[in-house]
């Protein structure tokens, strides 16, 4: 059976081709930075085209296409993704693209897609109750229970990065205040930066973005920035630990899942040192003991989306 799992980021936009497990091609395209969500679909579809070239398979031969979302999945439609354009308001996605692909669409969401791949073809080990964290831009999840995706009755389950881990706490993108992305996800932790610099607080972050010839503070500015000394990097740092560590336990606490897999440009930047420090973070605050919990590294990194997508297009082909 062969499939393509596309997986769009609101920087890049990640294709596979799978034949069963097996890898025959990936690649990469940028996603409009600006226009309607017609200059998006207009990317995923010439993404199929790229990728079934590279793997040297027609598009009629395909069994089918998945396509990993940020934002809420119902039924093929998705809304409420902020950093895609044209994406917050709910649209049909899968019957958009089907137009442009004529082959069947499934769509979910990406950090679902990610959990899957890494539980059956990455760091999931012998674990069939696993959670993925993805750490970057924002703050992602994804939940695989007992062995399959978990959805909710609405779609819109594994929005780990808006578990509440302190009550009346920093302002989150989402504009609510305490959840985990407004001290873990990279954006807010940007925003803190710029306030702490327009209140005096001594940062080199900006320079090194400078220095690097960033346009933004990616992840490997913040790595930089902390391999550097700079303090309020590692106490902006700090607290994200501590805020994954308590939205991890809480999650764990309630669905008794023994692996979280943490992957995202953040997390995969900084690599074993966040790893080891975010399970240090977690393990007092668990209920069960003695913790069967592992806190893994992700192995497939930015491409557990688009595999992950492949998978489960599989699954319905
Ligand atoms: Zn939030």
């Amino acid at each position: 059976m062969v499939t393509i799992g596309l997986d769009l980021g609101g920087t890049n936009i990640q294709a596979v081709v799978l034949d069963g497990e097996e890898v025959l091609a990936h690649a990469k395209l940028k996603t409009p930075a600006d226009g309607d969500r017609t200059a998006v679909l207009d990317v995923l579809a010439a993404a199929v085209h790229q990728v079934a070239d590279r793997a040297g398979t027609a598009i009629d031969d395909l069994d089918g296409v998945g396509v990993g979302t940020p934002g809420v999945v119902i039924d093929g439609t998705v809304g409420g993704a902020s950093n895609v354009p044209g994406f917050l308001e709910r649209f049909a996605l899968a019957d958009l693209l089907r137009q442009r692909v004529d082959r069947p669409i499934r769509v979910m969401n990406d950090v679902t897609a990610a959990a899957v791949a890494e539980h059956r073809l990455g760091a999931g080990g012998e674990s069939d109750h696993l959670l993925a964290v993805f750490v970057g831009t924002g703050v992602g999840g994804g939940l695989v229970l007992d062995g399959r995706p978990y959805l909710g009755a609405s779609g819109g389950s594994g929005e780990f990065g808006h578990m509440v881990v302190r009550q009346g706490g920093a302002v989150c993108p989402c504009g609510r205040r305490g959840c985990v992305e407004a001290y873990a996800g990279r954006r807010a932790m940007t925003l803190a930066a710029e306030r702490a610099r327009a209140d005096g607080w001594p940062t080199i972050l900006f320079d090194v973005q400078k220095e690097l010839g960033r346009s933004r503070t990616s992840s490997g500015v913040f790595r930089e920035a902390l391999a550097r000394g700079d303090e309020l990097v590692a106490d902006l740092l700090d607290a994200a630990v501590e805020a994954l560590g308590a939205g991890i336990a809480s999650a764990v606490n309630l669905l008794d899942v023994d692996r979280v897999v943490l992957g995202g440009g953040l997390a995969d930047r900084l690599g074993e040192p966040f790893r080891m420090q975010v399970e240090s973070a977690t393990r007092p605050l668990l209920f069960l003991q003695p913790p069967r919990l592992q806190v893994v590294a992700g192995v497939l990194r930015d491409r557990a989306g688009a595999t992950g997508a492949a998978l489960l297009a599989a699954d319905v082909a």
